[in-house]
């Protein structure tokens, strides 16, 4: 559970509410029976956890392909989805999908394992209670498929543009990313973007828009790695040449013939660090060797609650996911909004929306922080957590 004793004493929090906030509502577990063309039989487990559905429905979570994927990674991601929406102020539930197979799987294998996926919990789907969205080893391809499932357009978000996806929701959450370290180095560093040095680990969807939106902001992003390791340069990488490089190598290793690893991009002395691959990179057993001045989550939780603390001590910041990570859910709430009502929406409308509402949060955090003397991320999820205990109240739950 994230909430602790502190955070629900921060958002003066109702017993019976944090009672409620202690573990999911509902979890799903099914087993998928294929015949994959390139695997043959096969049983591969998926879940759906839905952890709070109070500002719901519908409840709003991406799909995960990995294989590494376990039910307990499900319901964290859930969790931080509840507060995510909350602190955003978005009429939605947390939730999060997850089916254990590796997701670079032909394309092929995996229509079929999502289709298969879609009939299984087809009830939560045409019911409205539960709307997909990408994440970790999905994108628009995935959500094509959904949507050829189900043939209805708020089903399903980060959809191509051409079935109804808004334009900016592919780089909506990267966007977001960097719209929000620029804020922060200017607001918490007290400098320019255009003085700042950066790592990024992760260049999928979030890592890869992330950087490239900072480049063309200005900012010197100086590393960036994948799963197979990273490339550093420190006069600052240039985008466009490391984008083809790793389009071509599909890995961004080795580009302009240098390399560092995963492990030493996160000891970097940089400005600005931001974790936007996986969960849980940063522990204690890693912490004391970060150099970075901030760290921007922009992976769901790559940082565990004891580097959080360490960190607090130190007097790092760090802007925790559920803030800096939130550009595609609100982006998503838009292509859900217009998928219902038949509207249109200009990439710039999306954008804006996305750096509007993510800059008003910022705010509240930063204001919270300030006046509770608290770490960034306790204030995001005080301030998420009392929206969710109200919302408890106005519908008679509590
Ligand atoms: P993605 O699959 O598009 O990209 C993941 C990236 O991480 C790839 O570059 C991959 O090579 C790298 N990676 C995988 N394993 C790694 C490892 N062990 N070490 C280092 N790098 C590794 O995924 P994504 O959509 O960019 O999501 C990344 C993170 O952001 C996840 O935590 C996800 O939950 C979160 N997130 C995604 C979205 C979204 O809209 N896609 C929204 C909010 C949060």
């Amino acid at each position: 559970m994230i909430l602790d004793s502190e955070i629900a004493s921060l958002a003066s929090l109702e017993p019976l509410a944090l009672e409620l906030l202690k573990e999911p509502e509902v979890v799903i577990k099914v087993k998928l029976h294929l015949n994959l063309p390139t695997k043959g039989p096969i049983g591969i487990d998926a879940y759906l956890v839905y952890y709070c559905t109070v500002r719901g429905p519908p409840s709003k979570g991406g799909l995960r392909i990995n294989e590494n994927v376990t039910l307990e990674d499900v319901i964290q991601l859930a969790e931080i989805m509840t507060y995510k929406c909350a602190l955003m102020d978005l009429p939605f539930g947390g939730a999060k999908a997850g089916i254990k197979a590796n997701y670079e799987l032909p394309q092929l294998d995996k229509n079929i394992i999502v289709r298969e996926f879609v009939h299984k919990i087809r009830n939560e789907i045409v019911s409205g209670a539960y709307v997909f969205g990408p994440d970790l080893g999905t994108g628009p391809r995935e959500m094509a498929t959904i949507f050829g499932e189900t043939h209805m357009r708020e089903s399903v978000t980060g959809k191509p543009v051409g079935i109804g996806g808004v334009p900016g929701r592919l780089q909506a959450t990267g966007y977001g990313v960097a719209k929000i370290t620029e804020k922060a180095v200017s607001e918490i560093l007290g400098k320019d973007l255009k003085d700042v040095t950066i790592a990024i680990q992760g260049f999928g969807n979030v890592g890869f828009w992330a950087c490239k939106t900072l480049c063309e902001l200005g900012a010197k992003v100086i590393a960036v790695s994948d799963k197979y390791g990273g490339t550093i340069n420190f006069k600052g990488l240039n985008f466009e040449k490391l984008s083809q490089y790793s389009q071509q190598n599909n890995t961004v290793r080795g580009f302009n013939g240098s390399s560092i690893s995963n492990e030493d991009l996160l000891r970097l002395q940089v400005d600005v660090l931001i974790p936007a691959a996986i969960e849980n990179v940063i522990t204690e057993n890693n912490v004391s060797l970060l150099k970075a001045k901030m760290i921007v989550e922009g992976a769901n939780a790559p940082l565990s609650n004891i580097a959080h603390e360490f960190l607090y001590k130190k007097g790092v910041p760090v802007v925790p996911d559920i803030l800096a990570n939130a550009g595609g859910v609100i982006a998503s709430y838009d292509e859900w909004r217009i998928s219902k009502a038949g509207l249109l929406i200009t990439e710039k409308e999306t954008l804006n929306d996305v750096e509007r509402t993510l800059a008003k949060a910022f705010e509240e955090v930063l204001s919270f922080a300030d006046s509770y003397k608290t770490s960034l991320r306790k204030a995001a999820y005080a301030i998420a957590a009392r929206r969710i205990a109200d919302t408890m109240i106005a519908r008679g739950w509590i």
